[in-house]
């Protein structure tokens, strides 16, 4: 079988099958379908639909539960603590947003922070959510899994996790600006598509379970497994360390130690700051500004083998343009493992190549 190329709305409609089948209502099928899709068709394959065995395997285990949602354990107005008790993260953030962008509207800014969810994917998903609002947001993620991932700069083995971070600015009259990164030079999951294609990575991405430098992908996650390196030296270890702080201490949902190694379950901690442009210089002003920089810096003459100067976000939106109208390709394992999910929760490999529109 060779890869496949499948389109958004059918992709979209064989993953909520699957989360039918693992229990999950409409309104959450929908929630983690239009996510783990909008991930793929923005480009980041490492949280796209790859995901979701991961997500079914964890359901069926009773990891995480399905149809819960964001509790809101501290309500001080525009200072926001929720629970996720472990629902699926993009139920969980989704929510905390949606409540986050009403205290925006009253208060001018909301001050939110998330614990003890699922995996809450794309992290630009949510400064996007905030954006569509006209709100400015910056986001700092941390978590666990059962391991950690990313070597600390000068260290040789993996301390903790890749740790996001994400801010979006809305711009009237045009695309937002969304930058949105794992701290790590690579994330987690770009190392997953890397193996399951039979590719290598990059130079100085990655070290192996000795602290050597690899570019075999296997080596994060065949054991004994090593560690990714952070971005930018000693600055992006840094901004790593500050999510992990901002993320995990100032939420309660915890830093990583010793003790949570081997806990078999994908928890994200999210700290967000949401702010209404209208209440600080002013939306007009921000919108020229926001315009002239961008045309300012956009001016630059592009380097050798590089078409255009883009702006963070543009790549994002030009690889969803390209893949709405060429379709979404996923590669052979990623699509077993998707079938294979879906055979696990009872839905027939049929039904999907129904649902998808091709033949399997
Ligand atoms: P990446 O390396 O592709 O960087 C993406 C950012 O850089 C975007 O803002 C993009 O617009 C910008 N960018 C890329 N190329 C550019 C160019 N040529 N010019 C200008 N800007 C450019 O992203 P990544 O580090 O691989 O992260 C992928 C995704 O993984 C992110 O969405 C992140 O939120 C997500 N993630 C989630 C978790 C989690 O636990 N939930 C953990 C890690 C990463």
């Amino acid at each position: 079988m060779t890869d496949i190329t499948v389109s958004a709305h059918g992709l979209n409609t064989a993953i909520r099958a699957i989360l039918a089948g693992a229990g999950s209502h409409e309104r959450e099928q929908k929630l983690v379908a239009d996510h783990l899709v909008l991930a793929n068709l923005t480009g980041h394959d490492s949280h796209g639909v790859g995901m979701l065995p991961n997500y079914i395997a964890s359901a069926r285990e009773g990891r995480h539960r399905v149809n819960g949602k964001a509790e809101l354990v501290d309500d001080a107005g525009a200072l926001l603590t929720f629970d996720g008790g472990t629902s699926y993260g993009q139920v969980v953030a989704f929510e905390a947003m949606e409540i986050a962008i009403e205290r925006v509207r009253r208060h001018g800014v909301a001050v939110v922070s998330i614990r003890n969810s699922n995996h809450v994917g794309r992290i630009g998903h949510w400064a996007e959510q905030c954006a569509a609002s006209g709100y400015v947001s910056i986001h700092f993620c941390c978590g666990f899994a059962n391991r950690t991932l990313v070597a600390p700069f000068g260290g040789t083995d993996a301390r903790f996790g890749t740790n996001p971070f994400c801010a979006g600015f809305p711009r009237p009259g045009d695309e937002p600006i969304i930058l949105d990164f794992a701290t790590s030079k690579i994330a987690a999951g770009k190392v997953r598509v890397a193996m399951n294609k039979g590719e290598t990575l990059p130079e100085e991405v990655l070290l192996d379970a000795k602290g050597k430098p690899t570019t075999d992908p296997k080596q994060l996650y065949v054991p004994p497994t090593g560690a990714l390196l952070p971005i930018g030296g000693h600055k992006g270890y840094g901004l790593a360390f500050i999510c992990e702080l901002f993320g995990g201490a100032l939420s309660g949902g915890g830093t990583w130690t010793k003790a949570k190694l081997g806990r078999r379950v994908n928890v994200n901690n999210m700290f967000s700051i949401v702010v209404d442009p209208q209440r600080l210089g002013g939306r007009d002003v921000m919108a020229e500004e926001a315009r002239n920089f961008a045309e300012w810096v956009k001016a630059s003459p592009p380097a050798d083998g590089v078409e255009i100067v883009l702006l963070p976000g543009e790549p994002e939106r030009q690889r969803k343009k390209k893949r709405l109208a060429d379709g979404i390709p996923i590669d052979t394992n990623t699509w077993n493992e998707v079938i294979a999910a879906a055979e696990s929760v009872g839905v027939p490999r049929t039904e999907i190549a129904h649902l998808v529109g091709v033949i399997l």
